[in-house]
């Protein structure tokens, strides 16, 4: 009995591959399980697979290398895979500063404790307004 796919990556099950389009299947290279995160079933093999992006849905690579770091390495969950491709991770990640940015510059309402009513753009207006008439 070939369990999980540990001596034939094709019997892998397919839920460790659901985001892929498609799988290089002769690029496989055997995992080091013991750094996995995993509950039952782990990954044994790492294989070159093609994911869609879910900003702009074009094919990215997510190679064996990348794989043996994301989750050896990084200790990412056994089923996670990236959603996005590195273009759009970049944006994302911008994004994501430029909205922690303005949050702690002019007032996020989730920092500000009691005064539950307080809105972002309450305080953006109130620093607009010290400005123009100081
Ligand atoms: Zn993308």
């Amino acid at each position: 009995m070939d369990w999980f796919g540990k001596l034939d990556p094709r019997k892998m099950p397919a839920h460790l591959f659901w985001r892929a389009k498609s799988l290089d299947y002769e690029s496989a290279v055997p995992a080091d399980i013991a750094e996995q995160s995993y509950s039952v079933c782990p990954r044994f093999w790492y294989i070159d697979a093609r994911i869609q992006c879910i900003d702009c849905d074009e094919d990215f690579l997510f190679s064996k290398e990348e794989q043996k770091f994301w989750y050896e390495n990084l200790k990412f969950w056994i089923d996670s895979f990236p959603k996005r491709c590195k273009r759009c991770q970049k944006a994302e990640k911008k994004m994501r500063l430029e909205i922690n940015y303005i949050q702690n510059n002019y007032g996020n309402p989730k920092k500000t404790g009691g005064n539950s009513t307080a809105h972002p753009r309450s305080n953006l207006s109130l620093r607009i307004c010290s400005c123009m008439y100081p």
